[in-house]
């Protein structure tokens, strides 16, 4: 087994895999309400394909943790009988990032087959504000779709939460007191600019200053103690534990130096980073034939060039081709 080592010392072990490009809520940050042009279906890696480079990861290159996402994960068909095969296949930890429709209907099968854990996103309580962020009417189906997730032993449920002007901004101790009184853990996450229509604002988006700030406002916050390590979110103490409340400041306080992940897209090409620029496409590879072993070094190769970070603030920075929705997040 040889990592997944980058130019700067940084060693990948969690792995993103995006199950598809697409999805059936629009939020404003992420999507356009007429949606995108989705992948087209040979493009995109069949549950073979999916398995095999995931066996790959964990057994050449030292991943041990892979996460679904997309896209909305829930929508991919065979999302229960791939879990089903990486769990007899590898003993990463396993876990998706879902919105959480149909979850209620597919947790207890997700858990059977050995998925470990649920992130939920959830932006808002209020079915109002629920609508006008996400487009559409479903926020019954998110709270089911959590209870059923806690119910399956899919926990600690956590849920991620982006905050925007204007919209839900006024709404993060609101938030925080219902996942506190469900057992959901929270983290809330800095917008950044991976929206397909390119309307992210440095000025306007909500920072984990402001965040922070406002849950004060109703809640006592000290730091966790518990030391950060990879992990993205900055944790605080709720009003003295055990609940606790999480910050990713991936704006305005980007935590790169520190960064464990690798992510595949749904047509098989590896990105070294949310904001790379460019990719590396294992689908062709692995539709010619190459071996295992061939596709591992493929993979060392693309992680090796990861930049040190993603450079939002630098007057050159420029938005990465794909949206959030089409790498996976
Ligand atoms: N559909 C699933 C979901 O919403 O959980 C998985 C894919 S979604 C792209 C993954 C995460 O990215 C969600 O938590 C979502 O809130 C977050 N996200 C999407 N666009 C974002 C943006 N522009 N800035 C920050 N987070 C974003
Ligand atoms: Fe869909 Fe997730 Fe994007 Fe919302 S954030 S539109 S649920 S992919």
């Amino acid at each position: 087994m040889q990592p997944l080592i980058d130019q700067h010392g940084r060693v990948a072990t969690d792995l993103r895999v995006s199950l598809t490009d697409k999805c059936n809520l629009r939020c404003t940050y992420c999507m356009p309400a007429e949606g995108l042009d989705w992948m087209p279906t040979d493009q995109q890696l069949t549950d073979d394909e999916i398995v095999r480079l995931i066996g790959i990861a964990a057994e050449h290159l030292g991943v041990r943790e892979v996460r679904f996402t997309g896209g909305e994960p829930l929508v991919r068909r065979g999302l229960v009988d791939i879990v089903r095969r990486v769990r007899a296949a590898t003993e990463v930890e396993m876990s998706i990032t879902t919105n959480a429709l149909g979850l209620a209907r597919t947790a207890g099968a997700l858990a059977e087959a050995g998925l470990d854990r649920v992130n939920v996103s959830l932006d808002t309580v209020r079915r109002d504000t629920f609508h006008e962020v996400t487009r559409r009417d479903r926020f019954d189906d998110v709270v089911e779709g959590l209870a059923a997730a806690e119910a399956a032993g899919l926990g600690p449920v956590k849920v991620n939460a982006v905050l925007l002007r204007g919209v839900n901004d006024d709404q993060a101790p609101e938030l925080l007191g219902w996942c506190i009184e469900h057992g959901y853990h929270l983290r809330f996450i800095e917008q950044m600019p991976l929206d397909a229509q390119h309307g992210w604002d440095r000025d306007a988006m909500v920072t984990a200053d402001e965040i922070l700030t406002s849950l004060s406002g109703a809640f006592e916050l000290s730091p966790a103690v518990e030391p950060r390590g990879s992990a993205p979110a900055e944790l605080f103490t709720v009003d003295g534990g055990p609940a606790t409340v999480g910050i990713i400041a991936s704006v305005t306080r980007p935590f790169c130096g520190d960064c464990d992940r690798v992510r595949l897209t749904a047509d098989g090409q590896v990105r070294n980073c949310l904001f790379a620029r460019s990719e590396s496409d294992l689908r062709a590879a692995l539709r010619a034939g190459a071996s295992d072993e061939e596709l591992a070094e493929r993979w060392r190769v693309a992680m090796w060039g990861k930049a040190a970070g993603h450079g939002i603030d630098d007057p050159t920075f420029l938005q990465p081709d794909r949206p959030m929705s089409a790498i996976g997040g």
